[in-house]
């Protein structure tokens, strides 16, 4: 039941290697506020244009319509990355179990490519994310989660993970733009073989109409958006940009024919304002 996973051999996207040896697409679509009732229709036309890894998370209530349109999509079950993350209502382990029972039969699989703690919620159930941690290794264990992740993580949340569990989690999911370069933690994660994910890629389209990014993207012959996700890319994170419209779906898709000088990417880089478009993982405690 939980041989195989992910194979990466419907793709052009490169892969990123994760610290269990297995792939996952650097390329994703993420379904974050995407409404139950446009959730199929957007994921089938992601995967028509090519996309291989879906992001969604119990909280975006949507996955079973993420599991619909790959049911419906007839591609092999592992041409297809996907994600999923705990509610943050549910971090006791009798509920994380029973919520990634729900997630399973939601999306109509057997086995999660990856399944992450959405928010480490420091203040929350006694500052405890170590039992719920505990709870996604056994899921790794039995083999029902091919690969296990924290979001919203920062170094003191890791450490804690590092010296009283024993599975390093696969990535970390963070919020990073050009407003929010992360390079500390993300040199951090670096350091311990966590790969990043950058949700937010476009800091919610707030980065789109920058004056830096709007000139390369003038003399490079491409879209703000694409210029952004390709800095992404070639920093080495893992993105899954969010749009229901095909044509920007496709757009953000198109970005593996060219590259950034490195000046560029240095100018980019140094839009840092540290300035988040989502909540602050060490004070966010909504359930
Ligand atoms: P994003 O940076 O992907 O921005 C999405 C918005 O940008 C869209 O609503 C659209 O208005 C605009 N946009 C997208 N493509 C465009 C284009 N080509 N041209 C012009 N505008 C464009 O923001 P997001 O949706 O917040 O993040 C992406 C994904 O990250 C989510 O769908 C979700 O999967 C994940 N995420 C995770 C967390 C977490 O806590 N782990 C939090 C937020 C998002």
């Amino acid at each position: 039941m939980t041989e195989g996973g992910y194979n990466g051999s419907m793709t052009d996207v490169p892969m990123i290697q994760l610290n269990n040896g297995r792939p996952i697409p650097q390329l994703g679509f993420g379904v974050f506020l995407v409404p139950p009732e446009d959730t199929a229709a957007a994921v089938s036309e992601a995967l028509r244009i090519g996309y291989r890894h879906i992001d969604t998370a119990q909280m975006y209530g949507n996955e079973k319509e993420v599991g619909q349109a790959i049911a419906e999509s007839g591609l092999h079950r592992d041409d297809v990355y996907i994600t999923s993350k705990l509610n943050n209502a549910y971090h006791l382990p009798d509920d994380a179990r029973r919520a990634f029972d729900e997630t399973l039969a939601a999306l109509g699989i057997e086995a999660i490519d990856l399944f992450l703690i959405h928010w480490p919620l420091p203040t929350r159930y006694g500052g405890d994310f170590i039992s719920t941690w505990k709870t996604l290794e056994e899921f790794y264990r039995d083999g029902r989660a091919r690969s296990i992740g924290v979001s919203n993580f920062h170094a003191n949340h890791l450490n804690r993970l590092f010296a009283e569990t024993d599975i390093v989690p696969a990535v970390n999911q963070i919020e990073v733009h050009p407003y929010l370069v992360q390079d500390d933690l993300r040199g951090f994660c670096a350091d311990h073989q966590i790969a990043v994910e950058a949700w937010s890629p476009l800091g919610r389209g707030a980065v789109l109409d920058n004056p830096t990014i709007r000139s390369i993207a003038a003399t490079v012959g491409k879209t703000s958006a694409q210029v952004i996700l390709r800095w992404h890319v070639e920093r080495g994170d893992i993105v899954f940009p969010k749009s229901i419209r095909p044509e920007r779906m496709a757009e953000n898709f198109d970005i593996f024919d060219f590259t950034l000088s490195v000046d560029d990417l240095a100018a980019i880089s140094a839009l840092d304002r540290g300035e988040r478009v989502g909540p602050d993982p060490e004070t966010f405690d909504r359930v």
